[in-house]
């Protein structure tokens, strides 16, 4: 990857989606101007963060459920939801089959150290190989609208997943909010109200769809129950920027090790390669390219350590490891023919 045919502020490449790198080669994304009105609604947005906090915190067995990855910035959350919002918590974690050993070893390790109760949630191997399939040959994401800017094929596909979880479990327990690591430019506002109809829309829209490509299982896995209980969707980093090596700092304390051999946009997914890689192909440019623009703008993350995370490779030999894993050949990927974004 070549740094000339990337914008010279952020890491958007001449490839994404409306880039439009002008004869400075500054992308459109940097040339604009930010809107006025941007400073108001993000103090809005931090006020019915905290209001819906006070509001919901001490009413349940659990103030909230912590969707929680083992990755750096899920780690932070976690801790900011304890220490610092003070918060009954329940954390689980989607075990997909692509966990490292070492990023298990930092789940159990930060949910001793927090003293949080916590679960292991490891859906069926079968179900998910098939899902990451579909997500990468077929057309599994098709009724999600434009996502491809921001998110790959294999992620989008797991998050459904964690998210139809985490609802769940918070119907399951009567727990009002459900904490997940956003960051800001993957989901539009800090706190979202029963999103939990949606997911259920959205499944019985595409019910014939899914059931087609999954089978019955995915009822499973991507459908709720009708139910009138209150949720809220709390998105702490939308709210609370932090520079990654701020959160970095924070979390080693903890006694949190970043995992090895995985990709520069992961810490804790060995399958995150195989989805930047498909996305790459399919697509033409890297789906972590927003999201590392949008921090690179906020000053949350320098340019230079951000083009690190985007050609930082794994080790070919743990790719072939992954990718047998999941019962995929590099062929096949190679093979992937080019889409619109
Ligand atoms: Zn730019």
């Amino acid at each position: 990857m070549s740094e000339s045919t990337h914008c010279c502020q952020c890491v958007t490449p001449a490839t994404f989606p409306k880039a439009n790198l002008n004869e400075l080669s500054v992308c459109s994304g940097c040339s604009a101007e930010q809107p006025r009105h941007q400073a108001k609604f993000n103090e809005r947005q931090r006020l019915e963060f905290e209001k819906t906090i006070t509001a919901s915190r001490g009413k349940q067995v659990y103030d909230a459920i912590c969707c929680y990855s083992g990755g750096k910035d899920s780690t932070y959350m976690l801790k900011m939801m304890v220490r610092d919002l003070e918060l009954k918590v329940l954390a689980f974690t989607l075990d997909n089959g692509f966990i490292t050993d070492r990023s298990k070893d930092n789940v159990l390790k930060m949910v001793d150290v927090l003293d949080v109760d916590h679960l292991f949630f490891r859906p069926s191997r079968e179900f998910m190989t098939q899902m990451y399939r579909q997500a990468i040959f077929g057309d599994l994401n098709k009724s999600r609208g434009n996502y491809q800017a921001r998110i790959s094929d294999v992620c989008l596909a797991c998050i459904s997943v964690v998210n139809t979880y985490a609802a769940r479990l918070a119907l399951q327990h009567r727990v009002p909010m459900i904490f997940a690591g956003f960051t800001p430019g993957q989901i539009p506002r800090a706190v979202i109200r029963n999103n939990h109809h949606y997911y259920r829309q959205t499944f019985q829209q595409h019910h014939d769809h899914l059931q087609r490509l999954l089978g019955a299982a995915s009822e499973r896995y991507l459908n709720l129950p009708d139910d009138e209980f209150e949720i809220y969707q709390m998105s702490p980093y939308l709210v609370y920027e932090k520079s990654e090596q701020f959160i970095l700092d924070e979390i080693r304390l903890l006694g949190w090790e970043h995992p090895e051999q995985l990709d520069g946009c992961t810490s804790n997914c060995a399958l995150n390669a195989i989805g930047n890689l498909c996305h790459e192909k399919k697509y033409g440019f890297h789906p972590y390219a927003l999201e590392l623009s949008t921090l690179i703008r906020k000053g949350l993350l320098s340019r230079e350590d951000a083009m690190q995370k985007l050609t930082l490779d794994v080790e070919p030999e743990v790719l072939q490891e992954t990718l047998e894993k999941l019962g995929v050949t590099r062929q096949e990927i190679d093979s992937l023919d080019r889409r619109a974004a």
